[in-house]
């Protein structure tokens, strides 16, 4: 069963779509299924095992949308699986390419909720930013996300399907890791992807799948604004590579920024940071840092960084503040991000100051949050936000 349920237990979401099992309410979704559930169903459709391995290969690393094509398939088990089940991708309400070639899928789920998946292409690389919640619990005050509420987690399908639809619109099926244009994921869109651990950690042991979507771990990477009891989990089961939101160097600027430190303060955060499994100076954890005019920009803030992360195999990711109609924040000046980053670099911390992509359609960090999700009234009913920074 997909588990749709928050990971803390004072973190109670909204119900997420069907688990991936024959239902009376509709298709069986193969997407999102893991390879225990693929091999659940050949033995509930009486057929052998090895038959999951091939269909497998056809859905995730082959990317079919329809059973037609599954040639390895005696056709009356196509035809079969073509009634019963449903290879639908998340459909995209909205397409949007930036004038810097970032793109920006709204993408619309089975239940008309929408997120936002964003594809950066660089020069050698290109990362897809993959939403893990519609909606967020955590209310970072600098954060257009933040002024939403959570609606609901997605499921392993609606994340994986985040990356299916994107290979199906940039035509990549099928290419060997080298030759693709997404080539690293980081589940830095809409949500806090630790508290949607369970559904996340399915869909990216999906995504890791050699014989799948075959994305490796090491080009894998999760942001996290803190959420200190999921970090062990994280690094052990999945192993991907770790990103912070620390944006502060002391509790009280950052419990006003990101109101998990109410929760979990930086030294409990740090401290997670030093244990987390497989880090070292080869794969270091990355902390993500806004940069904020007046609030945490000063050169005794830089110096304080570079203390405070001392001892942590670290790099550090300075984020321009991206500006949001009624944010209470402004952008630093170029010339403190400037001083900033020298500081942190002296210091013998990498310190690249990320350029801002996508800002011409709202793709760009933490305005990952649409016209049509603003417009809409909030839904009766809708879970109260767990993670309240007034208490
Ligand atoms: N909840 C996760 C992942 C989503 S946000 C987390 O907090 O890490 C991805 C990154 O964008 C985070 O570092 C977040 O703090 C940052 N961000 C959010 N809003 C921003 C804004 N307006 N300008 C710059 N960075 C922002």
């Amino acid at each position: 069963m997909a588990d749709t349920k928050m990971t803390e237990p004072d973190a109670a979401a909204g119900p997420g779509l069907a688990a991936p099992v024959a239902t009376a309410e509709g298709p069986i979704r193969l997407i999102g299924m893991d390879r225990g559930d693929f091999g659940r169903l050949m033995e509930r459709l009486g057929e052998k095992p090895f038959r999951a391995n091939q269909l497998w290969a056809w859905v995730y690393g082959r990317g079919l949308a329809d059973f037609d094509g599954m040639t390895t398939l005696a056709k009356s088990f196509r035809a079969r699986l073509a009634e019963i089940c449903t290879l639908a991708r998340p459909q995209a309400a909205e397409d949007i390419l930036s004038a810097d070639t970032t793109r920006k899928w709204l993408f619309r789920f089975a239940d008309g909720e929408l997120a936002e998946t964003v594809f950066i292409p660089n020069a050698e690389r290109g990362s897809l930013c993959v939403s893990s919640q519609v909606g967020c619990t955590l209310n970072c005050r600098f954060c257009h996300t933040g002024t939403q509420r959570l609606v609901r987690n997605l499921d392993p399908g609606e994340i994986v399907g985040q990356l299916m639809a994107a290979r199906d619109a940039i035509g990549e099926w099928g290419l060997r890791s080298q030759d693709r244009m997404i080539t690293n994921i980081v589940m830095m869109g809409m949500g806090e992807p630790l508290y949607n651990f369970d559904n996340v950690a399915k869909a990216l042991r999906i995504v890791m799948d050699p014989e799948g979507l075959s994305v490796s771990k090491r080009r894998i990477t999760l942001s996290t604004a803190g959420v200190v009891p999921m970090m062990a989990r994280c690094g052990e089961e999945l192993g991907v590579n770790l990103a912070v939101s620390l944006h502060a160097v002391t509790d009280e600027v950052r419990d006003v920024l990101v109101p998990l430190n109410r929760k979990y303060p930086i030294k409990e955060l740090l401290d997670a940071c030093r244990a987390y499994p497989g880090v070292h100076n080869a794969r270091r954890i990355t902390f993500e840092y806004v940069m904020l005019k007046g609030v945490n920009d000063s050169p005794a803030d830089a110096r304080a960084l570079v203390r405070l992360l001392k001892g942590i195999p670290a790099k550090t990711n300075l984020i321009p503040f991206n500006p949001w109609p009624g944010a209470p924040y402004e952008c630093s000046t170029d010339a403190a991000i400037r001083e900033f980053a020298r500081i942190v670099n002296d210091g013998g911390l990498s310190a690249p100051i990320r350029t801002p992509r996508g800002r011409d359609i709202l793709a760009a960090c933490g305005q990952l949050k649409t016209a049509s999700v603003k417009a809409r009234a909030p839904r009766p009913g809708a879970p109260a936000d767990p993670v309240d920074a007034s208490r």
